[in-house]
């Protein structure tokens, strides 16, 4: 068990942090999740491991010590594609990992799950003869709505000043206030849509509370910039949001150091991606270190109760 104490402080390397979460934070929808289930049913999705399969198929070699180089071999390898939650390529990392696990002599479990996944849904708005591309944010309904456009500022008070939005495209920045009271601000107010613009390059996500009733989008810095002047010429813009999606399914692989084990340590990270990002970072790097550490771990025998856990949708909201 010696080695253990040399695990603590690197733990809290592992939960890489996702930093895009605090405004969400109260709006979040606790994405209900069914009940994990030991996946027999994950064989019926193309590449995905089997569950269980048996015992173990190796035993740990190399160093008693964690080691980078390993531990970079995986993220290389590990980030190679983009791992969004749901998608072939989320299965086919997990049976990477899964593989490595085995290897090193622990007994897995690939864990498949749902949850309500529609962060990463697209969308698109549409002003002066162009469309742009949009994220839908969770909770949105779908819908597909043209009205003139009102810049609002933050959507607080100060932002709508009191104008009655009703039958116009609200435009909203992001910040200070989570999505979800910028939402029921302009619905309030009488808005038929509402578009926010990042405060920061590049796109983003985000949740809304269930039941949301007008259809909300995010757009990138880079692109709302001309999309903010439209509304602040209240200029006509349309949005466009996908219809939800429901129940996606993701993956969680689990190591035990033997069949049934109860787990009093869980050393994990979570290795889904964002779209478009192959993550190396965000989340490969960790779960590359979960990999790593069950290996160096188990070089001079399994320690019971010490489990390792690679985890999916986490950037889909969980
Ligand atoms: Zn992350």
């Amino acid at each position: 068990m010696r080695p253990l104490i040399a695990l603590i402080p690197l733990l809290a390397l592992f939960a890489v942090a996702c930093s895009d979460k605090s405004e969400g934070a109260p709006a979040e929808t606790a994405a209900p999740v069914t009940s994990p289930t030991v996946s027999d049913s994950s064989a019926d999705r193309p590449g995905v491991t089997p569950a269980t399969g048996g015992g173990p198929t190796g035993s740990a070699t190399g160093p008693a010590e964690h080691d980078g180089q390993r531990a970079l071999a995986h993220v290389v390898e590990l980030s190679k594609e983009p791992r969004v939650s749901g998608t072939p390529a989320e299965a086919r990392a997990a049976t990477y990992i899964a593989d490595q696990f085995r290897s090193s002599g622990y007994i897995v479990e690939v864990m498949e799950f749902e949850f309500e996944g529609d962060r990463f849904r697209a969308g698109e708005v549409t002003f002066d003869g162009q469309t742009i591309e949009a994220l839908t944010l969770a909770g949105s309904p779908g819908g597909k709505v043209s009205a003139p456009a009102v810049f609002v500022g933050l959507a607080d008070g100060e932002g709508i000043a009191g104008r009655d939005l009703t039958g116009k495209m609200a435009v909203a920045e992001r910040g200070v206030l989570n999505f979800g009271v910028k939402y029921e601000n302009v619905r309030v107010a009488g808005a038929v849509g509402l578009v926010v613009v990042n405060n920061r390059p590049g796109s983003f996500s985000g949740n809304l509370a269930t039941g949301a009733r007008i259809p909300v989008v995010a757009v990138s810095q880079e692109d709302g910039a001309a999309v903010v002047e439209a509304a602040k010429a209240g200029r006509e813009i349309g949005l466009e949001a996908p219809p939800t999606v429901g129940l996606t399914k993701a993956l969680n692989v689990i190591a035990k150091p033997a069949a049934g084990s109860r787990c009093a340590i869980l050393v994990g990270g979570h290795f889904d991606t964002v779209p478009s990002a192959p993550g190396a970072n965000d989340n490969a790097s960790g779960t590359a270190n979960v990999i790593e550490l069950a290996r160096a771990l188990a070089v001079d025998g399994l320690d019971e109760g010490v489990c390792f856990g690679a985890f999916g949708a986490e950037e889909s909201g969980l």
